[in-house]
């Protein structure tokens, strides 16, 4: 099988994707800090990683995937002690609330899956072994400080330059209010204790307090994966200093390299800004619900986009997730054959190449940078001869075997659900003119324009059809 080149944020290079020790491909991605809900924008990190570890696999590549959970930190505490509860009890729940969205969205489990508060221990040694290697050192309040100029490739994943770190560049990035370091770009490793931590603190060798926040993915990264493992993945927004400050940490206390390869996606946005907590712009799981759609067009909906551009969430956007979903659920049931299941792809990838019938330059796009809109585009190229084809009934067994195949293989790749069709009368007899109508309408409803949703309504029913409302769309019948 053909393999993945993926952008590579550290070389500035594409790369083909394999495993370094020839059997699984081990990779690292930083988890949801659980607080609250994840918004759709954090979903998109998940997704765009989900879509990555996916094509790996259907190429017939084995992975190791480790996702953590963020349970301690400035944030959770606050939460926490807000909400009266322990902070254990407290991010249990949003852990929990976080596993149901991402079933939902038909996410893969990570294999392994760690939490920060679980490996307090492992933090502490980390923080040992750098002060003996002389890149840490404790400050008289008991907190623990990485000292950046001890570390010459500092900036090598953001090429910034250490001289303009010194002169204020990281100065608000890096925690300026820690006063008690040598220089202000140094980062803390380890917060001591403060009044408004409340119980929330740990022993160590020098007093007691909490792991910095950058410490955690270093440490469960490499107990998992090992000291050099094959990639790393987050947000563009962890690039710094997040993945400079682990690549610091790690690469200081081991002499080897950290992560052979760095995978950033780009924001999900709203009107021009970044979807984000705070600024108050978040949609959840539960909204799109709330505004009638499913997961799986939101899934369809994130995965859209290029993985390397920002794109901006809309309704629009969601409907026609909808519309595309539901014509290649179509495909399918004409193609007339169950797809075959995730598994049985990945099993058969190890052993054969495929025939993918005309959805070859499809899956030959997502394997060029995981290009989504590329291979949408040669999906549906591919779609509307066969369509007709089918139609007519001249497309022989073996090519619609072919075609399944190939299909299934974006299908599971992309991880979309399919809907349930409506009846195979309403679905092959409602003229186009009338389903272009009922979706103007349904776009009017959403945007609450109700004067124009209900005269698109009348001139569908002028149009001898009814439009049936649910809670999760229409559908069309005869009057
Ligand atoms: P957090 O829960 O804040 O730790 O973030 C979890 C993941 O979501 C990280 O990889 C972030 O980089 C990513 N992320 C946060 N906001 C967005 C956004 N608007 N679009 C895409 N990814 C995001
Ligand atoms: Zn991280």
């Amino acid at each position: 099988m053909k393999r993945l080149h993926l952008h590579d944020t550290l070389s500035r290079n594409r790369c083909e994707i394999f495993p370094e020790d020839g059997e699984k491909f081990r990779f690292y991605c930083c988890g949801p800090t659980v607080y609250g809900p994840a918004h759709i924008g954090n979903f998109r990190a998940f997704l765009v990683q989900d879509l990555f570890r996916r094509v790996i696999e259907l190429s017939g590549i084995k992975t190791l995937h480790v996702r953590n959970i963020t349970d301690v930190d400035d944030k959770t505490i606050r939460e926490a002690q807000k909400s009266e509860l322990s902070l254990v009890e407290f991010t249990a729940g949003w852990t929990e609330r976080f596993h149901q969205d991402a079933k939902q969205l038909n996410m893969l489990d990570p294999h392994i899956e760690p939490s920060a508060v679980q490996h307090i221990p492992e933090q502490i040694q980390l923080i040992e072994k750098l002060i003996d290697n002389g890149n840490a050192y404790p400050s008289e309040d008991g907190s623990v400080y990485f000292s950046v100029k001890s570390y010459s490739n500092y900036g090598k994943l953001t090429r910034i330059d250490q001289r303009d770190l010194m002169a204020g560049a990281g100065e608000t990035a890096n925690d300026a209010d820690e006063y008690e370091k040598d220089h202000v770009c140094d980062f803390v490793l380890w917060k001591a204790r403060k009044p408004e931590d409340g119980d929330n603190y740990w022993d160590s060798p020098w007093g007691s307090g909490r792991p910095g926040w950058h410490l955690e993915c270093s440490a469960m990264g490499m107990k998992y994966l090992g000291e050099t493992f094959d990639l790393h993945a987050g947000g563009v927004d962890l690039c710094f200093p997040h993945h400079e400050n682990e690549i610091a940490q790690s690469e200081a206390s081991t002499g080897k390299k950290f992560a052979l390869h760095w995978f950033h996606n780009e924001h999900l946005m709203v009107d021009g800004s970044k979807m984000s907590k705070s600024l108050g712009n978040l949609h959840t799981l539960e909204d799109i619900h709330d505004r009638g759609f499913s997961a799986a067009e939101l899934r369809y909906s994130l995965l859209s986009g290029s993985y390397r551009t920002k794109i901006n969430f809309s309704f629009d956007r969601m409907n026609e997730a909808r519309i595309n979903l539901k014509r290649i659920a179509n495909l399918v049931q004409n193609l007339g054959a169950d797809l075959p299941s995730y598994e049985e792809l990945c099993e058969r990838a190890t052993f054969e190449s495929m025939n993918l019938g005309s959805f070859e330059s499809s899956w030959d796009a997502l394997l060029e940078d995981l290009n989504a809109p590329a291979a949408l585009g040669e999906l549906f190229v591919a779609i509307k001869p066969l369509e007709k084809e089918l139609a007519e009934g001249n497309v022989p067994e073996d090519t619609k075997k072919a075609n399944l195949h190939g299909l299934a293989l974006l299908v599971h790749a992309f991880g979309w659900v399919l809907p349930e069709l409506e009846s195979e009368q309403s679905s092959l007899d409602v003229p186009d003119h009338v389903k272009d109508l009922a979706e103007r309408r349904w776009i009017a409803k959403q945007e609450k324009d109700w004067a124009e949703s209900d005269r698109l309504r009348d001139a569908v029913i002028g149009e001898g059809w009814v439009i049936k409302d649910s809670k999760d769309g229409y559908e069309l019948e005869p009057s």
